[in-house]
């Protein structure tokens, strides 16, 4: 008899599909720390920390490009 066991949590592989990053240069409304952020395309600016003052929810895109 043969018995299979189904594991419900399968690992999903995300490996050989890297998620599109971007790249912006961001501002802190808080202290006027600009920065570049590399951050995954999932990761919204408001859910950024900054990196001078640490406060999360203060950065803003300054809309200049970076290549
Ligand atoms: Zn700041």
């Amino acid at each position: 008899m043969q018995q299979k066991t189904m594991k419900g949590s399968e690992e999903v592989k995300t490996k050989d599909r890297p998620e599109p990053h971007l790249v912006s240069i961001l501002r802190c409304t808080n202290c006027q720390k600009r920065w570049t952020a590399v951050r995954p395309e999932s990761v919204r600016i408001y859910e950024l920390e900054c990196p001078l003052c640490g406060k999360i929810g203060y950065a803003k895109e300054t809309g200049e490009r970076v290549r």
